[in-house]
């Protein structure tokens, strides 16, 4: 039996894709290129954003199709479209066969294996066979914070936080499997443990806690986490970033908005007195620190001088990415029900367009700072360009992409350089060109592991 996984949205719905993956293997199922050729096709929704909530229905519509003209294919929905109740969804969609919330892959597999034991021992054990050096391990499911805009806490429920020893034991299988470097993922990361049993010194673990827990497996070079949440950050877990070596000093705080009355209708739960603060606690404690962070444009009522506010903050803070999007309102939401979307669509798109120029000159000003510099680099890949040489891809510590070339000579052999460096290899690469997207350069050493 062979199954095919399609994924849209942020990492939690990557991680879930692949523990399903790794789950179907177990039972025996095999992986198929697309749904065509599948007998299990599963759509892992996101509906963060509309265009996110009508391609997944699209592709919904699409398999219909073929449940039409193939006797036995089955379809599974899971993904934030997935509600606590799914009547709804079961009368606009009646050909899906099974549904799953987020996190609960397990449903697809119970629903295909009903009289398979996926206790016990089922899961510590199962992670897919790595597909490449990196991997997502989620850490805490779920949102408390409910912000006006967003359905998270709806959909993924509130804040639940694994155990240390279940995630070091997800991440030991995961680097067993050759991965290289762990993402610890959480709606709100910082948030990790605060709805744990206190430990043996009355203190309840923390972010920084988990690095020091998973620091030293085995063939781990790297950890990286997402998403701060800003009142959630502590300086203890600053402090643990700057102190472990593997801990890459990267940090993606979302901003949202620079103007105190959009925070507030948005009910971020801080100002931008206190965001501003953070920021610069966070270069203070950890100088090399490389930040990104989210912005929505166009939120309910933000008039054109409180978008400038925001604009003004970019400007100040200069971050070295920033994901903008501009606002749609998600039904169910508070925003939704009470606010009115009354930034025209054609506004939206010319903010959206300003907070991309002015982010696109400040990228290309700050990755010019690393011109000549050496940056660390795990690989990822390899492909060969037109003339047929090969172009290695990786990023840097910071996060930053880099795409970096051997060439002869140019690096030490005494360094016991490798000539060509293997997917999930830690390198050095002397930057010699750079724009706002990504750095370009040359290998100068590989790093000893
Ligand atoms: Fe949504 Fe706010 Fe939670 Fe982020 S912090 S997931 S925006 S509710």
């Amino acid at each position: 039996m062979r199954y095919h996984i399609w994924t849209e949205g942020c990492q939690m719905n990557e991680a879930d894709s692949l523990k399903l993956a790794a789950g179907l293997a177990k039972l025996g199922w095999e992986e198929a290129a697309k749904a065509e050729e599948a007998d299990l096709a599963v759509v892992n929704t996101c509906v963060v954003r509309q265009k996110a909530e009508d391609r997944a229905a699209g592709y919904m519509g699409h398999l219909r199709k073929l449940k039409e003209m193939r006797g036995g294919f089955q379809i599974a929905v899971m993904g934030c479209l997935v509600g606590p109740r799914t009547d709804d969804l079961r009368r606009r969609f009646p050909y899906v066969d099974v549904w799953a919330r987020p996190q609960n892959f397990e449903v697809v597999l119970r629903h295909l294996m009903p009289e398979s034991d996926l206790g016990g021992e089922f899961w510590p054990e199962t992670f897919p066979e790595a597909s490449g050096p990196t991997a997502f391990v989620p850490v805490i499911h779920g949102c408390n914070k409910f912000c006006t805009y967003c359905i998270v806490p709806y959909r993924r429920g509130r804040e639940r936080s694994r155990t240390i020893e279940d995630i070091a034991r997800e991440v030991a299988a995961a680097c067993a499997n050759g991965v290289r470097e762990v993402t610890l993922l959480g709606q709100t990361v910082e948030a990790y443990g605060k709805d744990l049993a206190p430990n043996g010194n009355g203190r309840r673990p923390d972010l920084g806690d988990l690095f020091r827990t998973v620091h030293d497996t085995p063939g781990l070079a790297r950890i990286r986490f997402l998403t701060s949440y800003p009142r959630d950050m502590t300086e203890r877990i600053i402090r643990a970033v700057a102190e472990l070596p593997k801990v890459c000093e990267h940090f993606n705080v979302p901003l949202q908005a620079g103007d105190n009355e959009v925070l507030a209708r948005m009910r971020r739960g801080y100002t931008i007195e206190e965001y501003r603060e953070w920021v610069y606690r966070i270069r203070d404690i950890v100088p090399p620190a490389s930040m990104s962070t989210d912005v929505i444009v166009g939120f309910c009522g933000e008039t054109e001088a409180q978008f400038l506010n925001t604009l003004g903050v970019l400007e100040e803070l200069r971050f070295d990415k920033v994901h903008v999007a501009a606002y749609s309102p998600r039904p169910g939401t508070i925003a939704w029900r009470h606010l009115e979307d009354d930034v025209p669509q054609a506004e939206k798109m010319r903010r959206f367009h300003a907070v991309e120029e002015l982010q696109e000159q400040i990228a290309i000003d700050l990755n010019a700072r690393l011109l000549g510099s050496t940056q660390e680099v795990l690989v990822e890949g390899s492909k060969e360009d037109d003339a047929g040489e090969t172009v290695y891809t990786g990023r840097n510590r910071g996060n930053k992409l880099v795409h970096f070339r051997v060439e002869e000579g140019t690096w030490k052999k005494e360094d016991w350089c490798p000539p060509s460096p293997g997917i999930g290899e830690l390198v050095q690469v002397e930057v010699t060109r750079t724009t706002a997207w990504s750095l370009q350069g040359r290998l100068a050493a590989a790093v000893p592991a």
